[in-house]
């Protein structure tokens, strides 16, 4: 996507600082941390949100929790415990239109979320 900020990212024409990647995701350091440790897994393919995804991307959002939890186990936070959010639309504050998960650790995570 032209004018996709995470595309950019992928394909390596905007800077980021990558701790992850492989065929089918790329995982980066969030650039507004919300959290000690605030990872965004973003998958390579242009998916806009959760209501963009289908039954082809179920193995997708698989390997995206499974690397999230790889990601806390060895960075030492898989005992205290994480957080995997995906935002969707206006409410939830999606900010973004290229589908990516966060990964939320370091610090207790209240709940309710705001
Ligand atoms: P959303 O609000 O769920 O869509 O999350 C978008 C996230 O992308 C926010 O946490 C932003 O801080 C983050 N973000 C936006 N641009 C960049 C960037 O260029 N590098 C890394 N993170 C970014």
């Amino acid at each position: 996507m032209d004018n996709c900020i995470f595309c950019k990212i992928i394909n390596g024409t905007i800077p980021a600082r990558k701790v992850y990647e492989d065929d089918d995701l790329v995982a980066i350091e969030d650039i507004n941390p919300v959290a000690p440790h605030h990872i965004l897994l973003i998958p390579r393919k242009h998916i806009v949100n959760a209501l963009d995804l289908t039954a082809g991307d179920d193995a997708l959002v698989g390997r995206v929790f499974r690397a999230a939890a790889a990601i806390a186990r060895e960075r030492g936070v898989d005992e205290r415990g994480f957080r995997i959010v995906q935002n969707t639309n206006a409410d939830a504050g999606q900010s973004v239109f290229h589908i990516h998960f966060h990964l939320l650790a370091g610090r207790h995570l209240g709940w309710p979320p705001g």
